[in-house]
């Protein structure tokens, strides 16, 4: 079957079953790792038997400080038809309470033939960077339950600096005006259904993370944001060092007075082993 990819924003045109495009995969699911009881996502997604984190390889961003390069960039992992994902659901939801689908995008069609063999009984987490097509996420919307999407940056011009993109905020404005459409709903104190809103600080890009709060106090003044500070540099980030307690501070101040509800990250989960914690304000 010949197909056009036009996926993801970066409308690469080529046809996966013969080529790959920007985001280094073909048409078949890859994973490069499955975690199950994963219990590193925010609290209210956290209990007993926590998340089955499922890796996809590839990225269609790959920004140039990214954490998880050798999977984003590394053509690595086991491939898997819709069929299999499907059994794969079926058999992981028995041990976990989500599934978290990380840096899914550029399988999009590959997932939604897979829901359609299988539709999880457990909510489904859609974790990705928001650089994503309004039309592709409408086909998915009645299979995802929760969407955890970044907000990297307030205006194009950054994302352009650091992911290779001149359209990040047009795109992922978008896809937020669309994901917030999901309301949250909490069961015992968890997310059952809703939106998390991320945003990872960068050194040196204050006024980016500054202007990200206050667009997000502006047009989605009553959803979750989760302020993250785990950035840490990699030999291929343009960005050689770490965040520093002062800029930390500054955004903090900014999400206390002007966000509703969520979470900061703890100041110390700027480890080279990352494992974040949380530190939850309201
Ligand atoms: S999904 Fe991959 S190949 Fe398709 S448009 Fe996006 S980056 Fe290009």
């Amino acid at each position: 079957m010949e197909e056009i990819c036009e996926i993801c924003p970066r409308h690469c045109k080529v046809n996966r079953w013969k080529n790959v495009g920007f985001c280094n995969e073909f048409n078949k699911i890859r994973i490069s790792k499955i975690i199950d009881h994963f219990k590193w996502e925010e609290p209210c997604l956290n209990d007993e038997k926590g998340v089955c984190a499922i890796f996809f390889s590839g990225c269609n961003l790959k920004c140039d400080y990214c954490q998880n390069y050798e999977i984003s960039c590394g053509q690595v992992g086991k491939e898997y038809s819709a069929e299999e994902f499907a059994n794969l659901l079926r058999e992981k939801e028995k041990d976990n309470s989500y599934f978290d689908f990380i840096t899914p995008t550029h399988f999009s069609n590959e997932i939604l033939s897979a829901f359609k063999i299988y539709r999880p009984k457990i909510p489904v987490i859609w974790n990705s960077s928001s650089y994503e097509e309004v039309e592709i996420l409408k086909k998915l919307d009645e299979f995802v339950d929760i969407y955890l999407l970044d907000l990297k940056y307030a205006d194009n011009f950054v994302g352009r600096k650091y992911s290779n993109c001149h359209d990040y905020f047009d795109k992922a404005s978008k896809v937020l005006d669309f994901c917030a459409q999901k309301k949250d709903v909490f069961k015992d104190n968890l997310l059952r259904q809703g939106l998390i809103i991320r945003h990872l600080v960068l050194p040196n890009e204050i006024d980016n993370s500054l202007k990200v709060i206050d667009y997000i106090a502006k047009n989605f003044p009553d959803r979750i944001v989760s302020v993250m500070s785990q950035f840490t540099p990699t030999p291929k980030s343009s960005i050689k060092r770490k965040l520093t307690p002062l800029e930390y501070k500054i955004v903090q101040k900014r999400a206390l007075n002007k966000l509703t509800k969520g979470y900061f990250q703890d100041f110390d989960s700027a480890e080279d082993s990352f494992i974040p914690k949380f530190l939850e304000e309201n």
